[in-house]
């Protein structure tokens, strides 16, 4: 009997928004003796950089990650890199591009959350962040602390989720740009959580389809928990659309009802792993 590859290809520490250092990340990943493991931190690689030795050491399969915050047809789409070159010069332009336009954003949503007589200063959010870059869910934990909303959900629902006041997109790379920056440093451009997009079919194939334009290879087959008909869906767009499939639970905290590090079902047998593209060396 042929032994599952057991990988978890996209998830958060403290670098971003997870509670869990990069260390308690890949204690994780060890303990569940992962055959291939990444932290993909929103628009930023210190977690990865910060355990890169560890887990070398260890003997755990870290793989180089990010999750990338783009823009597509007004659309704000997440992009997962792997196995890129962290020191490659496309990277740290990237990089470098993605840390000035979150902090132009963090900006313009606190200015828009000021109108709205909800005072909360960047040197007040960057000090509850400490070394991580600062995301929407820091700032809905200060409103829910300042008392402006009774929880994180009730500050998405109303402030900043998808169409509100403070869901600001327009600076983020193209898709198109921040596929080709995660090619040319050598790594793999993966579509994450396809689902989570509310697009329709159509519009997800057109998305599907600019990202191969621009170099893509991938696209999340399992994200976190899902039902089987979403599996089944993007595995056939994977298999029509020649994509690798890839594996995550987009981890951010331990919660009782929600996907641990590592604890995914397997890929489906019809589609091809991301990781045949890693064991190039
Ligand atoms: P940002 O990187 O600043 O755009 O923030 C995006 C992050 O906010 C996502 O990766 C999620 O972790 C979190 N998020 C998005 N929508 C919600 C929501 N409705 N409730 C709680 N957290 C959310
Ligand atoms: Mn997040
Ligand atoms: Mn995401
Ligand atoms: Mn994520």
């Amino acid at each position: 009997m042929t032994q599952h590859i057991q990988a978890d290809l996209h998830t958060h520490s403290t670098a971003s928004d997870g509670v869990l250092s990069p260390e308690e990340l890949l204690q994780l990943a060890t303990d569940k003796q992962l055959d291939y493991f990444a932290i993909t931190d929103h628009d930023t690689i210190a977690g990865y950089l910060s355990v890169r030795e560890k887990a070398v050491a260890i003997g755990i399969n870290l793989i180089a990650g990010l999750e990338l915050s783009t823009l597509w047809s007004g659309i704000g789409i997440h992009i997962v890199g792997l196995n890129f070159d962290p020191t490659h010069s496309a990277m740290i332009k990237l990089l470098q591009y993605q840390t000035d336009a979150r902090i132009a954003r963090t900006e313009t949503i606190l200015k828009k959350l000021a109108k709205i007589s909800f005072g909360i200063s960047l040197s007040e959010l960057q000090s509850s962040v400490g070394d991580g870059v600062i995301g929407r869910p820091h700032i809905a934990k200060l409103m829910v602390e300042k008392g402006y909303v009774k929880d994180t959900n009730q500050a998405f629902k109303k402030y900043l989720g998808a169409g509100k006041l403070g869901d600001v997109k327009n600076g983020w790379i193209s898709l198109s740009d921040g596929v080709k920056a995660i090619r040319e440093s050598g790594g793999a451009a993966v579509i994450a959580h396809p689902n989570h997009y509310n697009l329709t079919r159509t519009k997800l194939l057109r998305l599907v389809d600019d990202f191969i334009g621009a170099g893509g290879q991938g696209i999340e087959v399992i994200s976190g928990k899902q039902h089987r008909d979403i599996t089944d869906k993007l595995s056939a767009i994977a298999t029509d659309k020649g994509l690798y499939a890839s594996i995550g639970s987009d981890f951010h905290r331990p919660l009782s009802f929600g996907v641990g590090v590592g604890e995914l079902p397997p890929l489906p047998d019809n589609v091809t792993p991301i990781w045949e593209l890693f064991a190039t060396h």
